[in-house]
């Protein structure tokens, strides 16, 4: 699943078009609410693909604020924030397995899977949290700046 992010009256072909992920989208959008709230509010739904987004005044403002932090170094100590937090995350059970390290359910035992070591931890018997997944960078943020500062506004979609 990602989000596909249009220009609405884009000024250059970086304006167009950008895309992330849902790993990256998610935490991406986090940072642009946590920012710059009050030009965020204008768009309800960052978290989903329903067209929704921001007009081209706002996404100059959010653009702006972006740049601004990302030259004063709020984004890369945000970015280390939340690598730390993710770091620090214990490793968790394996759903698959039990944490037994070799699956014995319904469909593993069927296909000989149960004589294998488990293939969503690789026999550990523990997985990386499931918040992980979520990632961002600084240069994920850049991009997202310059697609705004061309877009003439925004549509999620
Ligand atoms: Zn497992």
């Amino acid at each position: 699943m990602g989000m596909d992010v249009f220009g609405k009256a884009p000024t250059s072909k970086e304006g167009e078009y950008f895309r992330n992920n849902v790993w990256w989208w998610r935490p991406l959008a986090d940072i642009c609410v946590a920012l710059a709230p009050e030009i965020c509010a204008e768009c309800e739904h960052w978290q989903s693909n329903d067209g929704d987004g921001l007009k081209e005044s706002s996404a100059m403002a959010l653009a702006a604020v972006l740049d601004a932090r990302l030259a004063d170094g709020t984004v890369a100590k945000l970015v280390a924030d939340r690598d730390a937090w993710l770091a620090a995350l214990p490793d968790e059970p394996c759903d698959l397995c039990q944490g037994k390290g070799v699956r014995s359910d319904e469909l593993a035992i069927k296909n000989g899977w149960d004589k294998k070591p488990c293939n969503a931890c690789e026999g550990k018997g523990t997985v990386r949290p499931w918040e992980t997944r979520y990632q961002q960078d600084e240069e994920n943020v850049r991009e997202f700046a310059n697609f705004l500062k061309a877009s003439g506004g925004f549509s999620i979609c």
